[in-house]
């Protein structure tokens, strides 16, 4: 059974789906395995996950049973010349082209209703088969074909992994089948008839448990192999989910630190495959402590996030960011040139700055800023590794601090101020 196979029922279910889906198998698997009883849903999951490994193995029966019946017809001609054309067209044709139909039509329909079809249809045949052969041979002939025709019913029985009512309807056709044929057999004592239709009946009766027993542990096998993999979905779920949270800062929803550093080393080795250019803009908001102490931590909390919101929201395609440290965030550009650096940090500041949010601690009307370091690396040029290029947008985010704040200084270019700032700072 190939898990594969499994997956799409299970993959078309939310993880709330999954779940619920886990605690039916596990309240199932919770019983005696002898008293293991599906609910609709899991009997139908049973049904179709397994249905390729059980229509396989009933198809090999059918098939082996149409090609080893053909021999026989050198048997029945020895036996007795007179079924040579009985025998030629039961063994050739009739046969074959019913268990050939049948594995055609496992193929074409895959409901529970056509596969408990497919036993007695072909116990029925057989065992007319063998009664029209066995009666056109006469003698003690009947007797010993319908004998055998049970006795191949039986391996059928057994090797079928269908519902028990396929198994039972069978069994009791293919024995009704042999009772009136036998009932016609004039050489055989009415007594021995009814013996031996006890007797097979009593035989076949015994393979029905037997098929019973095996469908329950056929079932508790694929509960549990089921309970596997939804518990191995769940551990993979949570660990993606434990993942996520380790790498996410818990106030603004952002990559944290140690999250932003590993995307830094990703895009570098990237960057150095495709030779392409790779930019950092470190970003500060101004006056934040004055913000706290005049507003409250709170206050400032609500800022943090509102700041973060606003720079995700300016973000181009190409960009991550993060909150690399208390109020310091950090956006990473990929195929990065100065220009687009200049404009990604001028973005960045506008973005905080047209929220219009005043900032408590300093006089007059002025809003909450932030000032913008930038650098440019690029793969070959060794002295930038991700380290020294977020030092260098450091001390370029150094230098728009002390150049007035609420504006973009480059690293190669730290003495200029790149965009005055919207309102002179404090
Ligand atoms: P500058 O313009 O030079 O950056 O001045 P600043 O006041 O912003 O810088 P400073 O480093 O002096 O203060 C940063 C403040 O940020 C101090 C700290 O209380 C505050 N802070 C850091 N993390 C958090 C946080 O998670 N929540 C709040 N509310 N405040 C924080
Ligand atoms: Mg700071
Ligand atoms: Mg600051």
């Amino acid at each position: 059974m190939r898990a594969s196979r499994w997956r799409a029922p299970i993959d078309a279910l939310d993880p709330a789906g999954r779940a619920e889906l886990l605690t039916e198998v596990e309240a199932v698997l919770d019983g005696r395995i002898r008293d293991l009883t599906l609910t609709k849903r899991l009997e139908a999951l049973y049904h179709s996950s397994t249905w390729h490994e059980r229509a396989k193995r009933i198809r090999s029966w059918l098939i082996w049973v149409a090609i080893l019946n053909t021999p026989i017809f050198a048997i029945d001609v020895l036996q007795n010349p007179r079924i040579f054309e009985v025998s030629l067209l039961s063994h050739f044709i009739f046969l074959p082209v019913i268990y050939g139909s049948l594995c055609w039509a496992m193929t074409r329909f895959r409901s529970q209703k056509a596969e408990s079809l497919i036993l007695p249809v072909a116990a029925v045949s057989l065992m007319l088969m063998s009664g029209v052969l066995g009666y056109t041979g006469e003698g003690a002939i009947p007797e010993r074909y319908l004998s055998g025709g049970l006795f191949v019913l039986a391996t059928g029985l057994v090797i079928f992994p269908v519902r028990l009512v396929s198994t039972i309807s069978a069994a009791v056709l293919a024995i009704g089948i042999y009772g009136a044929f036998c009932l016609r057999n004039p050489a055989m004592d009415p007594v021995i008839r009814a013996t031996m239709a006890v007797f097979y009946g009593a035989i076949l009766g015994c393979l029905i448990p037997a098929r019973r027993s095996m469908n329950i542990l056929h079932r508790h096998s694929f509960m549990l192999r089921l309970e596997d993999l939804l518990k191995a979905d769940r551990l993979t779920e949570m660990n993606t989910r434990l993942a996520v949270l380790a790498g996410t800062d818990d106030l603004t929803g952002l990559a944290n630190r140690r999250a932003i550093r590993g995307r830094l080393v990703d895009a570098w080795a990237e960057a150095a495959q495709r030779d392409g250019r790779l930019g950092v803009a470190l970003l500060d908001i101004d006056h934040f402590k004055r913000f706290n102490d005049t507003a409250g931590h709170d206050a400032g909390d609500r800022c943090l996030i509102a700041v973060a919101e606003a720079i995700r929201q300016a973000m181009p395609a190409q960009a991550v960011v993060g909150r690399f440290g208390g109020e310091e965030f950090i956006a990473v550009l990929r195929d990065a040139t100065p220009e687009s650096l200049l404009v990604l940090g001028e973005v960045i500041r506008c973005a905080v700055s047209d929220l219009g949010m005043p900032h408590p601690g300093l006089e007059g009307r002025q809003v909450v800023s932030v000032s913008v370091g930038i650098a440019l690396a690029t793969p070959d040029d060794s002295t930038n590794w991700p380290d020294n290029l977020v030092k260098h947008a450091d001390i370029a985010l150094y230098r728009a601090k002390a150049n007035g704040r609420n504006r973009v200084v480059a690293a190669w270019d730290a003495q200029a101020a790149i965009s005055a700032p919207a309102r002179q700072m404090a």
